[in-house]
């Protein structure tokens, strides 16, 4: 059975926009199972016009029962969480277990953004001048929207919409239209919470929903996470079109692996790392660089039988470490930069373009690759893979790798595997990465921190959720007030400065 998946606008479920629309596969059977509506220009204009007319209402909630919409909201979470984790797994392909883990770390978000009245809080300066007070407050920006990728159906969304709620905005969420039914089901969810009808929105849809949300003049700024060349553009057009944009993009994520790191920990860090969620994450390691031949030799050694070893298959099955890829045009991708990587001479230790999985065999399955001797020149190297695909590049010195990694495009995240704290201090303080771990194979920031890389991994100025994210979320005002003389005594054509 083929399911409409539909827009939420206004408080319920609309159909169409366009005569368009995108398959919804399940990835393990390669069955299509839904049909994603494409909303148009007209869409989005009604998805805005709901969010402006119910933006004033939710910007005027104190924050304190803006904060309690958001409470009820994670206990619904938290109580139903396995069946959005279920939804994850049939669209996006990941196990049951890490569908979990992704909905947990956005719960921790919403938890986050319950704190609206603290976070909210703004400054105050008694006697600024003499009988003057000053003080700064963060106001709603309006209407905001947020452009979600595949990998993360419902974290990344939830990167964005608790905090943008909570500091009193109206959202519209235009989810990837190759997972886009979770985000109907936090629709309801938010409004069975008490979110009034029109402060959250959800427009299906791709390139063409995406320009009329960048055009529309109603919207003050704009979310992203998906592909760098897409962030990049949606950056420059919403700096164009007068809005603040956080466009966060792609990755390639070294992990350094040091002669005194522990190295049992090292590769399971790295197998969980590289092949957990068959790499699709922004926060994967791609690249592993052991230092010295003979840390490469063992890193290598027990890497390539874990990587035989493991268990793949459907998400639901509670055995399987890794499913299959999202879809079928993904899996030629990952299977096209294994060809590249072996035209270019790298060594292919673990072959996994070959992998069938019994039982599935038109699942979008493909097996844990594992390269040996990748040099920095490669395809394989430059580019992001968002495959099981590890290449092992070798290092004479702990200086070699750190130049490798400050050098590369991408600075997403980052980590060094070591006993040194003096070499792990030095790593820390000098890689040009945003997001580095120490001894910790995938650094992604808590809901109180913010999460975000440096160069082509991000454009824009400010990192999601945490203080970064209330920031991004509403603008300052600084008032200045006398009470109640002072005016009258005459004009003051001067710069007023403070007496
Ligand atoms: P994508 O760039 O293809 O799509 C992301 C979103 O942009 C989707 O909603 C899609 O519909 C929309 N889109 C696609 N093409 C568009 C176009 N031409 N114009 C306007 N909008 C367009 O990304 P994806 O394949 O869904 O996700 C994987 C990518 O996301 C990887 O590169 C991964 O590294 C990145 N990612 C980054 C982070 C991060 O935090 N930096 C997190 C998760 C994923």
């Amino acid at each position: 059975m083929v399911t409409q998946i539909n827009h939420f606008i206004n408080g319920k479920e609309v159909s169409g926009g366009t005569e368009r629309s995108f398959p919804v596969f399940n990835p393990a059977t390669g069955e299509q199972t839904g049909r994603v509506v494409a909303a148009n220009g007209a869409v989005v204009a009604d998805a805005v016009s709901a969010a402006s007319k119910a933006a004033q209402g939710w910007a005027d909630t104190t924050p304190l029962r803006r904060a309690r919409v958001l409470n009820r909201f994670l206990r619904i979470l938290e109580d139903r969480a396995s069946q959005l984790a279920d939804v994850i797994v049939s669209e996006h392909g990941k196990v049951h277990s890490d569908a979990l883990g992704e909905v947990q770390r956005g719960m921790e978000v919403v938890e986050f953004a319950t704190a609206a009245p603290q976070l909210l809080k703004g400054e105050l300066t008694e006697n600024v001048g003499t009988r003057v007070d000053s003080y700064s407050t963060r106001q709603p920006l309006g209407v905001v929207a947020g452009i979600t990728p595949f990998n993360f159906p419902v974290m990344v969304p939830m990167w964005m919409f608790p905090v943008a709620l909570a500091c009193g905005n109206a959202f519209i969420l235009k989810p990837s239209e190759r997972a886009p039914s979770a985000s109907l089901i936090m629709a309801e969810w938010l409004k069975e919470a008490g979110l009034p009808d029109g402060v959250f929105n959800v427009v299906q849809g791709d390139k063409e929903a995406v320009d009329a949300l960048l055009h529309h003049p109603d919207i003050s700024a704009i979310s992203f996470v998906g592909s760098t060349p897409i962030a990049q553009t949606i950056y420059s057009t919403a700096a164009n079109t007068g809005k603040r944009c956080q466009a966060l993009g792609g990755a390639k994520n070294h992990m350094i692996v040091m002669p005194d790191a522990d190295m049992d920990q090292a590769v399971d860090a790295l197998m969980g790392a590289a092949y957990g969620s068959a790499g699709e994450r922004c926060m994967a390691i791609s690249v592993a660089v052991p230092v010295g031949e003979g840390t490469a030799d063992k890193l290598i050694s027990a890497l390539e039988p874990k990587v035989r070893g493991l268990r793949i298959g459907p998400g639901t099955d509670r055995e399987t470490e890794m499913g299959p890829l999202v879809t079928k045009q993904h899996l030629e991708k990952v299977r096209s930069y294994i060809d590249a990587g072996v035209a270019e001479g790298a060594k292919l230790l673990v072959d996994g373009r070959k992998f069938r999985m019994q039982g599935y065999e038109n699942g979008f399955f493909v097996g844990g690759s594992l390269f040996d001797h990748v040099k920095p020149n490669m395809k394989i190297y430059k580019e992001e893979i968002f495959g099981p695909v590890l290449s092992v590049v070798r290092a004479p010195d702990y200086a070699t790798a750190a130049r490798m990694i400050n050098e590369h495009e991408f600075g997403n995240g980052t980590a060094i595997f070591t006993r040194d704290g003096d070499a792990a201090r030095e790593f820390a303080h000098q890689i040009k990465v945003g997001m580095v771990g120490i001894n910790v194979p995938i650094p992604v920031p808590m809901a109180f921190h913010s999460f975000g890389g440096w160069k082509a991994s991000i454009f824009g100025d400010h990192h999601m959720h945490g203080p970064e994210g209330v920031r991004f979320n509403t603008r300052m005002k600084t008032v200045t007030s006398r009470w109640p003389t002072g005016i009258r005594a005459g004009a003051e054509f001067v710069m007023p400065t403070m007496s």
